[in-house]
């Protein structure tokens, strides 16, 4: 069994921590930030055994090099030269293990950047995800290098995941995007209902993280390009008539980035 935590960094981004029991290992996903990781194992006894990235970005490669410096651990992430850290670059469909009872297959999930790659943490009670800026609770990432159509297809690609798989995205930003999914779907009673349990959580600054794919698919619009509610609403605010399922993501993303 692994044990997951967050590690708040920046503004509102988490590092993942996975923390195998009856070990002192310690994997990390995206290190934007040395010192905050750092200072969690050393307070956790942890040894950091390798270092996972889901695409280039700053705040997720930043801490990087600090923190092999002093553990000489291996980097996988993507095969790009964005990211020249990378010691074990990947292909969508390997599946590696970083520690000793940690195994994690990898999926190509683009759209936010062109070489984006998510984590599946194998053999635990229930399916996991690492999805990096593909999926966000209420919302997804911006495109900044890869296509609409790219985008919808990770997403779609993560809807076929089990119900219950837990999804760990690398920012808190469910409050902000609630505010847009209840602009889009007024009268989406999921909605209505996370947005009062999330409104609790930030008032105690605490996370609303890991979501599953059962409550996206009820409430992130962005997952219901066929639901009439945001079907309509996409074609009221832009104007035009096409239904299909990507017409509505692309102008959906393009809406939220104006929001
Ligand atoms: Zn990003």
């Amino acid at each position: 069994m692994i044990e997951i935590k967050a590690i708040p960094i920046l503004q509102d981004n988490y590092v993942w921590a996975l923390l195998p029991k009856n070990s002192n290992d310690a994997i990390i996903i995206d290190p934007g930030l040395a010192e905050p990781v750092t200072q969690f194992l050393q307070e956790n006894n942890r040894k950091l055994t390798a270092i996972l990235v889901t695409h280039h970005h700053w705040d997720h490669t930043d801490g990087i090099k600090t923190l092999v410096d002093a553990a000489q651990c291996p980097v996988y992430g993507p095969d790009s030269h964005a990211i020249p850290q990378v010691t074990h670059p990947l292909i969508s469909g390997a599946t590696i293990s970083p520690c000793a009872n940690g195994q994690l297959a990898v999926i190509a999930i683009p759209g936010h950047t062109e070489e984006h790659i998510g984590y599946q943490l194998l053999h635990q009670e229930q399916p996991i995800l690492f999805c990096g800026d593909t999926l966000f609770s209420a919302g997804c990432g911006r495109l900044l290098g890869g296509t609409a159509e790219q985008l919808k297809h990770s997403l779609d690609m993560i809807k076929e995941l089990p119900s219950s798989t837990l999804i760990y995205p690398t920012h808190e930003y469910t409050q902000a995007n609630l505010t847009f999914a209840k602009a889009v779907m007024p009268n989406n009673r999921s909605v209505k209902d996370y947005t009062r349990w999330v409104a609790q959580q930030r008032n105690k600054h605490a996370i609303t993280l890991p979501t599953t794919v059962a409550r996206e698919l009820a409430l992130n619009p962005f997952m219901r390009c066929n639901d009439q509610e945001v079907v309509d609403a996409v074609k009221g605010h832009f104007s035009i008539d096409a239904s299909d399922e990507q017409t509505i993501f692309t102008h959906l993303r393009l809406w939220k980035d104006h929001f």
